[in-house]
């Protein structure tokens, strides 16, 4: 008779940590877009879009011409999203 499988849960602990100027963001993913937030809980969202990749932090929002902020330009320097 086999041994069954262990069933494996997800640890309630488990996080992403994105350290960008000695900042830690804490990430979670949401569908195929992600949430980042500061330790002050400051969160920005970085999502896939038609033109690409944007994010909601105050720098990408309130320039003219579509920007690849610092959030975004981290998360494409570690693979976690597509130029
Ligand atoms: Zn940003």
């Amino acid at each position: 008779m086999r041994k069954p499988k262990p069933t494996r849960t997800a640890p309630t602990d488990a996080a992403l940590i994105l350290r960008l100027e000695g900042t830690d963001y804490q990430m979670k993913r949401v569908g195929r877009d992600w949430l980042i937030r500061k330790p002050d809980g400051t969160t920005y969202a970085v999502a896939r879009t038609r033109s690409g990749v944007a994010c909601d932090c105050p720098r990408a929002r309130y320039t003219a011409e579509p920007l690849r902020c610092k959030h975004i330009v981290a998360l494409e320097s570690v693979g976690i999203v597509d130029g």
